[in-house]
């Protein structure tokens, strides 16, 4: 049996905005044709071993011809596979989705068509432009700005286009703006009528520039205004100094890194995002699991006879469950201790394995915690400290100094992540670098290198005393310090020096 070709729209570049229909289908697809302008990890849902084709145009690279894609859908199709066809934005608004679709039915093969978001309703929107008001435009009109305005035979009525009582909405236009706008004014369009141009739409670096019919093309030139970009004209354009919402959040424009490891930066980079942010994702480090049937074991399977559980970070606590989990216990085996975390994010993660801790000071260092415990009976009895390899004694000795016996879990090793050649691009232009840990900061130092050192003019964030601590020790200068020691405290204080 033959199969399906789903024509779908990936949106105008912000993953957010993919239709739920779009993440489903490039989940079960067998085979993806995709475009240049998707979204960045659109492509991440596929399935593995789905057969992924690029067959859109890169600059100076022959582009698959419109002929041979339409060829290509119906012979995958016929071939018995459920295809995707991803194209930027929606696949019919000057997406060719409509040959396509012509191509498939001629064919009589069975197709679907996921609208998307298009970029010339996206893109106004996030630059704070409605392309219609009530007050000032009852009608918007998508134009394409791709076809030569001297050529003799248009297929654009630029009289009709400078009467129409609405917004315009130019896509493929920057090239040649300065023409479209001349034709135009010619043609009786106002040369003092609002425009703007707004560059990489919903996109890290979107950028938009704003001026009049008359001026817009001369800014766009100055500015160095590239493609991808639409361009508006039209009286909405001026509600942008009212409404840009984007360039409100307090963090827009800025350039923030994360050094934190991948697999715990999502919760961090979402927040400055949010918040505006442009992150720069340039791990440092990586946190690597000690073996579960290694010394785990030991201490996993007599883990009921301690009096007193300590926690030291929220990987620590993650880590400890998935040992326990391992060995086939599960929260239980904590029933009778009590349970400490350092802070309100370790006691978090507790808490999602189903313990409530017992002891959690409200600023996570060492010093806080002892002093949290200074009521808990520890004297003669057993204490288990879980924690990284590569960790402070504070704890340990403040307990052994009680009179506990204390034993030292090693559940991870935080490892050095070199950096990626994106991750160092980005790092080189950030205007801040946030640190989560003491490991962050040396490992970062070390992954760059001595010579090329921290960016000049970055600013430094860290999330507590001892991360600041360690950064001043390596020569660093600490800017912005978090006083609650958490990604939330952190990022108060971030938003808090940006302001
Ligand atoms: N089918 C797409 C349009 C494809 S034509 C859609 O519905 O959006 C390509 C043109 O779309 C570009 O030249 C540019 O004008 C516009 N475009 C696409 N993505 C954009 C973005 N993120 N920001 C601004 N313009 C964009």
């Amino acid at each position: 049996m033959a199969g399906i070709v789903h024509l779908v729209g990936a949106g105008p570049g912000d993953p957010g905005l993919m239709s739920a229909r779009a993440l489903e289908l490039i989940a079960q697809a067998d085979v993806i044709l995709y475009d240049r302008l998707i979204p960045q990890d659109a492509l991440a849902g596929a399935r593995p071993g789905c057969d992924l084709r690029y067959v859109g145009k890169q600059p100076g690279d022959a582009a698959m011809t419109q002929e041979a894609i339409n060829a290509l859908l119906v012979e995958l199709a016929r071939e018995g596979r459920e295809v995707v066809r991803l194209k930027g934005g929606d696949p019919f608004v000057f997406g060719r989705g409509g040959e396509e679709a012509e191509a498939l039915a001629e064919a009589r093969l069975a197709f679907e068509v996921v609208p998307g978001v298009t970029s010339g309703v996206a893109a106004p929107a996030y630059a704070g432009i409605p392309v219609t008001h009530r007050d000032s435009a009852s009608a918007v009109a998508f134009v394409t700005g791709h076809e030569d305005p001297e050529k003799e035979e248009s297929a654009l009525d630029w009289e009709a286009l400078a009467r129409f009582p609405g917004t315009l909405v130019l896509y493929m236009g920057i090239k040649n703006l300065a023409l479209i706008a001349e034709r135009l004014i010619a043609a009786g369009r106002p040369s003092d009528e609002p425009a703007a141009v707004i560059e990489r739409g919903t996109l890290p670096g979107q950028r938009t520039v704003a001026g009049t019919l008359a001026d817009i093309a001369t800014r766009v030139r100055e500015e160095g205004v590239r493609a991808p970009a639409i361009t508006v004209v039209g009286e909405v354009a001026r509600l942008r100094e009212t409404i840009a919402w984007r360039e409100l959040r307090p963090l827009h424009g800025r350039r923030v890194a994360v050094t934190r490891a991948r697999a715990q930066a999502s919760g961090l980079a979402a927040r400055l995002r949010a918040l505006g942010a442009e992150v720069v994702e340039a791990p440092a480090i990586r946190i690597e699991p000690r073996p579960f049937d290694g010394e785990l074991s030991y201490i996993v399977g007599g883990i009921d006879q301690y009096a007193l559980v300590c926690l030291t970070s929220p990987n620590g606590a993650a880590i400890l469950f998935d040992a326990l989990n391992h060995h086939g216990r599960d929260a239980r085996a904590l029933a009778g201790a009590t349970v400490a975390a350092i802070g309100p994010g370790t006691a978090a993660e507790l808490a999602r394995h189903g313990i409530r801790a017992d002891v959690v000071p409200e600023r996570s260092v060492a010093e806080a915690l002892v002093e949290a415990l200074e009521h808990v009976p520890v004297e003669g009895r057993k204490v288990l400290v879980a924690r990284a390899s590569q960790a402070r004694d504070v704890l340990p000795d403040a307990l052994r100094a009680r009179g506990a016996q204390v034993e030292v879990a090693t559940l991870y090793d935080t490892v050095s992540e070199p950096l990626s050649d994106d991750a160092r691009a980005g790092l080189e232009h950030a205007d801040y670098i946030t640190f989560t840990s003491s490991s962050t900061v040396t490992m970062l130092l070390q992954s760059l290198g001595s010579g090329n050192g921290m960016p000049e003019g970055a600013r430094v964030v860290s999330i507590g005393p001892v991360t600041s601590a360690t950064a001043r020790e390596n020569g660093l200068t600490v800017h912005v310090e978090a006083e609650q020691h958490d990604i939330e405290g952190l990022v108060a204080a971030l938003v808090g020096d940006a302001l």
